[in-house]
């Protein structure tokens, strides 16, 4: 029995989710709209949780000015004036052996401006920089989604007599921050995208925060929501998916409840939809993004006695390599609670959490000398299994555009295909060109698949 009759339903209350129900709105659809999430809050992997008193981000989600849609995003649902972007581009690296290298943003034009840094980079050597800019120039001037999509990025580099030290100490602490993943893993088109709009964009390169906690987005989505006529149910697990003819849509719920739709849109992980959608829709899906490779993030939260840093964040480059960040640097305590994160973990991912706290905590000892003179109070390893996707050659052939080889359904998430690699600006544009989509067949003009990305 149908419980309650819906003009559209979209699954999945993550950025994707919310970015496409905002969209819809905006656009003026009069009908029903209900947002079903699984969870007790919204927002997904960009989400808060309370631990011992304390709000701790899911991640600490960094942007670059260049994610025009994410930004959009939280300026329409009133973020705006949480959004801190750097003036310019100035990132610090250490290493163990005190070394201290600089990216920076320097006055001359673009694609210059990083020039002094990348020489002064203490890293790598003099003569291997020199061999670093032929290959960059070639990349830059290739047609990426022609040439770039099959092949590895460190399978180029080294085609382009890029050594093993440069790949390590200089690209792996571009990418694996930015793609989740090591050269050898990432397609050289992703590769490069990130060379041309992280280190050679002046502008959409800097870096930037929100300067509230992550849960803020849920909240101030849902307000946006509902005050615009739309509707969203928590704690609604969706377990499967039918579809009953042509641009009708059964949806069943956890608790038995179900809904039937016109449209259906949904916002959740490939590898989630696999598990909702009937067996028998896959042989109709020209992208098989159940195939779709995941990578984790591990964040290492370490809780201080005395304060260890002073300065923002930085990367480090040895052992548990990552991200170091310095939480509430401008609350109370500032600098007693640093949390790292460590992106494409490898090894670490099997390491017991208390293991991973010693080692940390010794690892950051030499960057953070004050580390040794003061004691751990307490300290939390969150692990996320499927942080992001793996943007490894031939992963484009996985990803689905936003619509489907069904009627009135609709995907969204990061993992689809939008040109960038899974992120927030990834999610963002998805729900974007979603929504679109669904107003479009709303008003009887329904784009084809190849119109889209
Ligand atoms: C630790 C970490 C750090 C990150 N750092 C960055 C960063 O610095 N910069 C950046 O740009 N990106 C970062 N990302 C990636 C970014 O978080 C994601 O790309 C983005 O949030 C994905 O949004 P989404 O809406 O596509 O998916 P999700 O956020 O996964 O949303 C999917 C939603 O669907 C719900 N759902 C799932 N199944 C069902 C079901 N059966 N029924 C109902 N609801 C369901 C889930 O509960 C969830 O709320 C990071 C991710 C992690 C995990």
């Amino acid at each position: 029995m149908v419980d309650e009759p819906e003009s559209a339903v979209i699954i999945g209350g993550g950025l994707a989710g919310l970015a496409a129900e905002v969209g819809i709105l905006a656009g003026g659809f009069k009908g029903k709209l209900t947002l079903l999430e699984k969870g007790p809050s919204l927002g997904g992997r960009t989400n808060s949780l309370d631990y011992r008193g304390r709000t701790l981000d899911l991640g600490q989600h960094m942007h670059v000015a260049g994610f025009d849609y994410y930004l959009t995003f939280l300026k329409e649902i009133g973020l705006e004036g949480k959004i801190q972007t750097e003036p310019k581009l100035n990132v610090e690296f250490r290493d163990d052996s005190g070394k201290v290298g600089k990216v920076k943003s320097s006055p001359l034009p673009p694609p210059f401006h990083l020039a002094p840094s990348f020489f002064g980079f203490p890293f790598i050597s003099p003569g291997q920089k020199i061999k670093l800019i032929r290959p960059l120039l070639t990349g830059l001037l290739m047609d990426r989604k022609k040439d770039g999509a099959d092949r590895s990025f460190g399978d180029w580099l080294r085609s382009k007599g890029a050594s093993e030290e440069s790949i390590e100490k200089l690209w792996n602490s571009i990418l694996v921050p930015t793609l989740n993943a090591v050269a050898d893993d990432v397609s050289l088109s992703m590769g490069m995208m990130i060379v041309e709009r992280v280190l050679l964009d002046k502008e959409g390169g800097r870096l930037g925060r929100l300067n509230c906690s992550l849960s803020r987005i849920g909240k101030k989505a849902a307000e946006y929501i509902r005050y615009h006529g739309g509707r969203i149910k928590l704690n609604s697990r969706v377990q499967s998916v039918k579809i009953i003819e042509e641009g009708r849509h059964l949806v069943v719920l956890a608790d038995g409840t179900t809904l039937e739709t016109d449209v259906l849109l949904s916002a959740v992980p490939g590898h989630e939809l696999s598990k909702i959608l009937p067996e028998w829709t896959r042989e109709h899906f020209s992208h098989p993004f159940w195939k779709l490779d995941w990578n984790s993030i591990i964040n290492v939260h370490l809780f201080f006695k005395e304060s260890v840093m002073s300065e923002e964040y930085f990367g480090y480059l040895n052992g548990s390599a990552g991200w170091v960040f310095n939480i509430n640097r401008n609350g109370d305590d500032p600098g007693k609670h640093i949390c790292l994160t460590i992106s494409n973990p490898g090894s670490l991912e099997e390491i017991d959490p208390k293991e991973l706290v010693d080692k940390v905590r010794e690892d950051l000892s030499s960057p953070l000398p004050r580390i040794r003179q003061t004691s751990l109070e307490d300290s939390l390893v969150l692990y996320q299994p499927r942080a992001t996707i793996r943007a490894t050659p031939k992963s484009h052939d996985l990803r689905p555009p936003q619509n489907s080889p069904f009627p009135g359904f609709f995907l969204a998430g990061d993992w689809t295909d939008t040109g960038w690699p899974s992120t927030m600006e990834s999610a963002v544009r998805s729900g974007y060109s979603a929504a679109r989509l669904v107003l479009e067949y709303v008003l009887g003009n329904s784009p084809t698949e190849d119109s889209l990305t």
